[in-house]
């Protein structure tokens, strides 16, 4: 019965792939677009249109079309029989597909509903004449024969580390060796795109080392590789952060960063007449001044401090210290802890600062999303990433292309029954929460954790623990309130209480990226390129209109040559990939039109 129904999908996707096929030599944008369900999404991530694009139903299907295919020449649409066969199921007939441009090799994902597309992912996997040096292609390292001028790998990786930035340009600065611009950079190394990820901090991975002492990654390691190098497999579920700075600190070495650690970017300004960055950076202590093409801030997304300016902060005689700066539970046993905020950090910085003894209350201002970290790994992310998915045939590289073929615009419709069954699975723990005033929600529409990361990055916290602390009254909790102000001895706050404190932390979250541009570059540039982040969900934080892909992000900006980079550890290995090609096309020569270049509705 199965075989009946996977020959019968293979042969309906045949079929359309062919028509649509037939329409796109014809140079046929309509009836292409006709071969798409009025309810429809294609997705394409750079293969059609050099940006991060969805389109909607046929007539968004048809202006992408119109505006790219003469270009684009797109062909040998395809099953891709190397990735799994075509599926059926609850009237969708589900592939993976292989295409090609002019210009490059694609891979991506089609769902056909009643026999026509529902949802279209096409991305750029290649530059054709430009491919990796890997498999057959990879360097043959030693150079056999005779040779009296002899360079040994040794002596080139010296050789260009110290003349790249001094008498040789890079053509991309990274300013950022988060893993962000790590990723990013080992991919940009194997495209030889000469590359300098500068970064404040000595080492890599010292992002990591810094925060504060019990933070453990939140996501499962299935979840978060880097590109090239997966973990090994006896690696922990929960990387310790000092574990992942190690981590990342043997990768821009192994993947032959050129990382220049203990280096600030100072300032950056484009020039239009030469199309050039000059990037000024201090590093060890000297002025250095850069010129590449193109600039990525990948300075994080969780990087920017929020601090509050509560009145009294002045006057304040204890410790305070926004969350990125907290150092750890050690100094504050027997005293007296306020935790301003009710997100990841500040549950974190409870739990710890409670299991070194201090005594520990949560201000809690709004409601939060909870999702045991148990529920993550089971109900939300088992499917994709867990070793239940690897023993069933998924790659890390499926799994990442499944969550990019669900278009933003229904992504939500895909969530909310998957917390439905989160709520119902944990009734007991959320009772037993909601009982000690912890204010709950699953997301404005109940869609849960990830619909709130993408639309505003923040508002949840992955239970590792501290939820019990709060539900059985160890972390004490004030919720509904905000800070009125801080006193001598303490916060006061606007339900009467005064709660006395020897140190206040502020978990108050994070600002947008383009926070960085304004700081680095201009404010004018920070307003040209708008709000970073978010899809314009019309929900908290999220402010409209709908956007359809994520603001800023590894895509065209409004700032010529300037990018922004960066994301948890699954968003910056995959999208690293087509940010990574965007540079490398443009150092090569290549047109690299941009269909639909985002329009700025928020600053910040
Ligand atoms: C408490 C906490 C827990 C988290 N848990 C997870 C998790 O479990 N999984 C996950 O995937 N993500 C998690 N995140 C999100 C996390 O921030 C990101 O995944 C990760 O740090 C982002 O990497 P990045 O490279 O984009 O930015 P960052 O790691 O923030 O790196 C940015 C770098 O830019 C540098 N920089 C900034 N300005 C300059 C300048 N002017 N000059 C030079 N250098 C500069 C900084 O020194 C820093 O090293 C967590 C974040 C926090 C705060």
């Amino acid at each position: 019965m199965t075989q009946t129904l996977e020959r019968t999908a293979h042969s309906t996707i045949t079929e359309w792939l062919a028509s649509f096929q037939a329409a796109l030599d014809a140079g046929d944008a309509r009836a292409a677009a006709e071969l798409f369900g009025t309810d429809s999404y294609w997705r394409d991530l750079i293969a059609f249109t050099w940006n991060i694009v969805t389109v909607e139903g046929p007539s968004g299907v048809r202006e992408l079309l119109s505006a790219n295919l003469e270009r684009v020449q797109p062909s040998g649409f395809a099953v891709a029989d190397d990735l799994g066969e075509p599926t059926d199921a609850d009237g969708v007939a589900e592939s993976w597909i292989r295409f090609e441009t002019a210009v490059g090799r694609g891979v991506g994902q089609l769902r056909l509903k009643d026999g026509k597309a529902w949802t279209l992912l096409t991305t750029m996997y290649e530059l054709k004449g430009h491919e990796e040096p890997s498999r057959d292609r990879r360097p043959k390292g030693a150079e056999h024969g005779a040779n009296p001028n002899r360079q040994t790998w040794l002596e080139k990786q010296q050789a260009e580390a110290e003349q790249l930035g001094y008498t040789t340009q890079p053509y991309t600065v990274i300013v950022g060796g988060g893993q962000g611009g790590i990723a990013l950079g080992a991919r940009l190394r194997q495209l030889g795109v000469p590359t300098i990820i500068i970064d404040r901090n000595p080492r890599p991975g010292d992002a990591w080392r810094n925060r504060y002492k019990s933070l453990c990654l939140h996501d499962p390691v299935w979840y978060d590789h880097l590109p090239y190098i997966d973990f090994p497999k006896n690696w922990p579920v929960f990387a310790p952060k000092d574990k992942i700075g190690d981590w990342l600190e043997m990768y821009a070495k192994v993947m032959e960063l050129n990382y220049w650690g203990s280096t600030e970017c100072k300032n950056a300004t484009y020039h239009e007449e030469t199309g050039e960055w000059s990037v000024v950076v201090e590093r060890e202590g000297i002025e250095v001044t850069l010129r590449p093409k193109q600039l990525v801030l990948a300075t994080g997304m969780s990087g920017k401090a929020n601090v509050p300016n509560f009145e009294g902060m002045d006057v304040f005689r204890g410790d305070q210290h926004h969350s990125s700066k907290h150092p750890g539970p050690d100094a504050y046993r027997g005293k007296r802890a306020v935790v301003i905020g009710a997100n990841n950090s500040a549950h974190d910085i409870c739990a710890a600062l409670w299991e070194g003894g201090a005594d520990v209350t949560m201000v809690q201002r709004s409601s939060t999303h909870i999702l045991r970290s148990e529920s993550l790994l089971t109900t939300v992310l088992g499917g994709l990433y867990s070793e239940d998915a690897v023993e069933s045939g998924m790659t890390t590289q499926k799994a990442d292309l499944t969550f990019a073929s669900l278009p933003y615009r229904i992504m939500h419709e895909f969530q909310i029954p998957v917390y439905d069954e989160v709520r119902k699975n944990d009734a007991d723990f959320y009772t037993r929460l909601g009982a000690a005033g912890f204010m709950l929600d699953y997301g404005d529409d109940d869609s849960g954790l990830f619909m709130k990361y993408l639309r505003r990055g923040s508002g949840y916290y992955i239970d590792v623990g501290a939820s019990e602390l709060v539900a059985n009254g160890d972390i004490k909790l004030e919720s509904g309130v905000d800070v009125v102000r801080l006193t001598e001895t303490g916060v006061l706050l606007t339900n009467g209480k005064e709660l006395p404190a020897d140190v206040v932390v502020y978990a108050t979250g994070y600002g947008s990226m383009n926070g960085w541009a304004a700081d680095l570059i201009s404010q004018e540039v920070a307003d040209k390129v708008g709000k970073v982040w978010g899809l314009g969900s019309d929900t908290t934080k999220d402010p409209g209109p709908w956007e359809g892909e994520q603001r800023n992000m590894w895509k065209p900006t409004q700032q010529e040559s300037l990018w922004f980079h960066g994301g948890n550890l699954h968003q910056s290995r995959h999208y690293s990939l087509y940010l990574a090609l965007q540079l490398k096309a443009r150092m090569e020569g290549i047109p690299t039109p941009v269909y639909g270049l985002q329009e700025v509705h928020h600053l910040s």
